[in-house]
């Protein structure tokens, strides 16, 4: 049977819309057989997804996504995890200090909307499932919610963004190398997300010493020649090249799951290379 791959996704354990069994549920309409849940910050996800992918004969990569900056060129980097040991003690602690991070800039947000007269509360979100993790997208929909803002995207526009009154830079959350480190040490393969045109390949390659094993190289947002430029970047510094949509569920504007078409053998890459790097299948 050929294979539809998906690498990248987002449920309500991190900013996306959709709950884990609802997420597999569209993931099964548009034929996937590999999904990655990625979730930022967050593994609490897996179970229910696995659960009902059973029943649609999906299979569930473990996976995660971790937003860090980058202290010399202050850049956004963000890097997935996969094929990770989401049970590693050690990791699930790390992942706990990032989400406590998110939400005491969260709570700095919520307090610059006050001085603006908009009142919200960190206590009016259903956090449960993210465990404290509240992120400007939530605060975006809550927003929304109040009428203050027709869309995620119009909160974003008005308030969120960099250079916007409410907004807060990403201080001391974790480094490239904090993200490579605890994936690797939860025996995952560490992979860059959407570089873009924003992050150099300098970047990608000092990002490698560290023991980066991939780019994720088909994005929505990556024209052809980008996506023909990393293909010839990973292949030539033997990084695997990697896909997902990023979908976030109905509402979020990235919507589109299943649409990026990933290689079927990048399923039998990450796992060569994870027993390569870890001994492990
Ligand atoms: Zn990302
Ligand atoms: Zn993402």
């Amino acid at each position: 049977m050929s294979r539809k791959v998906d690498l990248h996704t987002h449920s309500t354990y991190s900013d996306g819309t959709l709950e884990p069994e609802d997420l597999i549920q569209n993931a099964q309409k548009q034929k996937i057989t590999h999904l990655a849940l990625s979730d930022h910050d967050s593994t609490g996800g897996l179970a229910a997804a696995r659960n009902r992918a059973k029943e649609f004969d999906i299979t569930i990569i473990p996976a995660v996504e971790i937003n860090t900056r980058d202290n010399e060129t202050s850049a956004a980097v963000h890097i997935l995890g996969y094929f990770l040991e989401e049970t590693d003690i050690n990791f699930q602690k790390v992942l706990t200090q990032h989400r406590e991070i998110r939400a005491q800039r969260a709570q700095m947000i919520i307090a610059r909307l006050h001085t603006m007269g908009i009142k919200l509360y960190l206590s009016d979100f259903d956090n449960g499932k993210n465990e404290g993790a509240v992120g400007r997208p939530h605060i975006a929909d809550k927003l929304k919610e109040m009428g203050v803002v027709f869309s995620r995207q119009e909160a974003f526009d008005k308030y969120l963004s960099q250079g916007r009154p409410a907004f807060v830079a990403y201080e001391n959350g974790p480094t490239p190398k904090d993200a490579i480190d605890a994936i690797l040490s939860a025996k995952g393969i560490p992979v860059i997300a959407h570089p873009g045109y924003y992050v150099s390949k300098e970047t990608i390659l000092s990002l490698a010493e560290m023991g980066l094993q991939g780019v994720e190289v088909y994005y929505p947002s990556h024209s052809k020649d980008l996506v023909k430029t990393l293909l010839g970047f990973t292949a030539e510094h033997k990084l695997l090249a990697t896909g997902g949509s990023d979908y976030h569920g109905p509402g979020s504007g990235h919507e589109r799951l299943g649409e990026i078409a990933v290689p079927e053998e990048t399923i039998d890459l990450l796992l060569e290379r994870k027993y390569a790097i870890h001994n492990v299948n």
